[in-house]
C-alpha cells in the first residue's frame, strides 16, 4: 500500500469541530479592536531572512534556532517564514511610508512559524493576534493596548490572568545594564553554562532568562537594570502604571522580565496564567522605539503586543467558556419525481431571508436523509415529497423538541423558524 502523505510535525489542521472555535475568536477580535479603531494590514507570510536577523536580533533563540530559512533556488535570496508579525508590519509601515501623515494603529492575524520541540501550546505553525501603534510615544498608548487586553479577556470569558510590566530603559542605559551584567557574570564563569557562556558577551540579557537551576542563585544576585535605569524612562514607567491603577487594571511588577526579541525598549509586558503548564504566556509586548528606524524609517516611537490564538482557545476552554457550534436552521429532505425544484427554491427563499439552511444532496430514502438532518444539528427538518409539491407546501419537523410535525406554505415556515430563534 502506498504510504500516505502526512502533515509537517508542530503544524496542525484546524478540522470543523473545532475551526467554529476559531471563527468565535476571530469574530471577538475584530469586533473588539474595531471599538478601539485600530485598522487591519496583512503582510506576506515570506521575507528576506535580513529583516528578521536584524530586527529580532543576531542572537535570539528565534533567529539563532527556530527560524525556517531557507534558499531561493530560483534566484538565490535567502528568505524565512516569518516567525512573529512586528518585523513584517514595521517593515510595510517603513516601506508604504504609512507614517508621513500620522501614526497608525494596526493589527495582524495569522500564521507563524518557529522550529520548537512541539508540545502542548508551543507549535511549529502557530497563529497571533498582533497589535502595533506606531508614530506614539507613550505612555498613554501603552496604557492603551494594556487596558484592551483587559477587556479582550473579558470578552473571552477568560480569568484568572496575571499582567507583569516591566522596564527595560532606554538604549543608554541598557548599555550601561549591559557592561555591568558582562562584568558580573565573568565573576562567575564556573558556574555558567555552555550556552550561557557563548552570550556573555554577545548578549548577557539573554542569560537572566535562562532556566538552568543551577543558574539560578547567581541570575537572582544579578544587577538589576531599574538601578541603572534613566530618569525619562522611569517617569514613562510611573506614568504608566498611574493609567493602570486608575482604569483599575491590576498588574505586578517584573524586573526581569526579558522578552525573547532584541528590539524593545522600555515598557515590556505579559499576560500570563497557571492553568496551561508551563506554556503560560498567552500574551506579549512592549515598546520599540528603535525598530523603525533599524529597519530604515524615520525614526519614530512604537510599541504593540501578539497573542498566541492556540493558548488563548485551550485557555478558554479551561475557563469553561462554552462556544456554541453554529447549526442550520433547517435540513431539507426531499423525495419525488417533481419535487427538486420545489426543493431548491424552499432552499434559497429561506437563504434570501438570512436562514441557514441545507439542501440534502445525493438522494436515498426518507429515513436515511431524516438521518442526515438530525446529525446535522439542524433544528427543523422541511420534508418535501409528491404530496408537498401539488400542495406547494413543506411538512416541518422540529429536531430538537417534542412538538408536532405540520404542513404549511412558505411563508408559514419562516414564521415558525423565526419565532423560535
Ligand atoms: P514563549 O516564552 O512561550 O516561548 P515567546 O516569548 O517566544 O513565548 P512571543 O514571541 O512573545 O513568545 O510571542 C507572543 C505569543 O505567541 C506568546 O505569548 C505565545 O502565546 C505565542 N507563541 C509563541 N511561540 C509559540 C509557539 N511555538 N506555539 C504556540 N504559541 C506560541
Ligand atoms: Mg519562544
Amino acid at each position: 500500500m502506498a504510504k500516505g502523505v502526512k502533515a509537517i510535525r508542530g503544524m496542525n489542521d484546524i478540522l470543523p469541530a473545532e475551526s467554529y472555535q476559531w471563527e468565535f475568536f476571530e469574530q471577538t477580535i475584530h469586533a473588539w479592536l474595531a471599538t478601539y479603531g485600530y485598522r487591519n494590514i496583512r503582510t506576506p507570510i515570506v521575507e528576506q531572512t535580513d529583516l528578521f536577523v536584524r530586527s529580532i536580533g543576531e542572537v535570539t533563540d528565534i533567529v539563532e534556532k527556530e527560524m525556517y530559512t531557507f534558499v531561493d533556488h530560483l534566484n538565490n535570496d535567502s528568505l524565512a517564514l516569518r516567525p512573529e508579525g512586528t518585523a513584517s508590519c514595521v517593515r510595510a509601515v517603513v516601506e508604504h511610508n504609512l507614517l508621513y501623515a500620522s501614526p497608525q494603529r494596526l493589527y495582524y492575524s495569522g500564521p507563524m512559524f518557529r522550529h520548537e520541540r512541539p508540545q502542548k501550546g508551543r507549535y511549529r505553525q502557530f497563529h497571533q493576534v498582533g497589535v502595533e501603534a506606531l508614530g506614539y510615544a507613550g505612555p498613554d498608548i501603552d496604557a492603551e493596548l494594556i487596558i484592551m487586553c483587559a477587556r479582550l479577556w473579558k470578552m473571552l470569558g477568560i480569568t484568572g490572568l496575571r499582567l507583569e510590566i516591566g522596564t527595560l530603559g532606554n538604549a543608554e542605559s541598557r548599555a550601561l545594564h549591559r557592561s555591568r551584567l558582562i562584568k558580573y557574570f565573568e565573576q562567575h564563569t564556573d558556574v555558567l553554562d555552555e550556552e550561557a557562556l557563548r552570550r556573555l558577551h554577545t548578549n548577557p540579557l539573554r542569560i537572566l532568562d535562562s532556566k538552568n537551576p543551577k543558574m539560578h542563585d547567581i541570575i537572582t544576585d544579578a544587577p538589576k537594570l531599574i538601578d541603572d535605569l534613566d530618569e525619562e524612562s522611569r517617569v514613562h514607567f510611573e506614568a504608566l502604571q498611574h493609567i493602570l491603577r486608575e482604569q483599575g487594571v491590576n498588574y505586578e511588577i517584573n524586573l526581569r522580565l526579558v522578552r525573547g526579541l532584541d528590539y524593545y525598549n522600555r515598557t515590556v509586558f505579559e499576560w500570563i496564567t497557571d492553568r496551561l503548564g508551563a506554556q503560560g504566556t498567552v500574551c506579549a509586548g512592549g515598546r520599540y522605539d528603535g525598530l523603525i528606524e533599524q529597519i530604515g524609517g524615520k525614526p519614530a516611537p512604537a510599541c504593540g503586543f501578539a497573542m498566541g490564538i492556540e493558548r488563548l482557545l485551550a485557555l478558554m476552554s479551561e475557563c469553561g467558556k462554552e462556544i456554541s457550534r453554529p447549526v442550520p436552521d433547517a435540513y431539507i429532505v426531499h423525495q419525488g419525481e417533481t419535487v427538486m425544484d420545489f426543493a431548491w427554491e424552499t432552499a434559497e427563499f429561506l437563504r434570501n431571508q438570512g436562514l441557514k439552511a441545507i439542501l440534502h444532496c445525493g438522494g436515498g430514502s426518507f429515513k436515511s436523509q431524516m438521518k442526515k438532518a438530525d446529525a446535522s444539528g439542524a433544528r427543523y427538518a422541511l420534508i418535501i415529497g409528491d404530496d408537498e409539491v401539488q400542495a406547494q407546501q413543506v411538512t416541518i419537523k422540529p429536531l430538537r423538541e417534542a412538538s408536532q410535525q405540520a404542513s404549511v406554505g412558505l411563508d408559514a415556515v419562516l414564521d415558525i423558524i423565526n419565532n423560535c430563534n
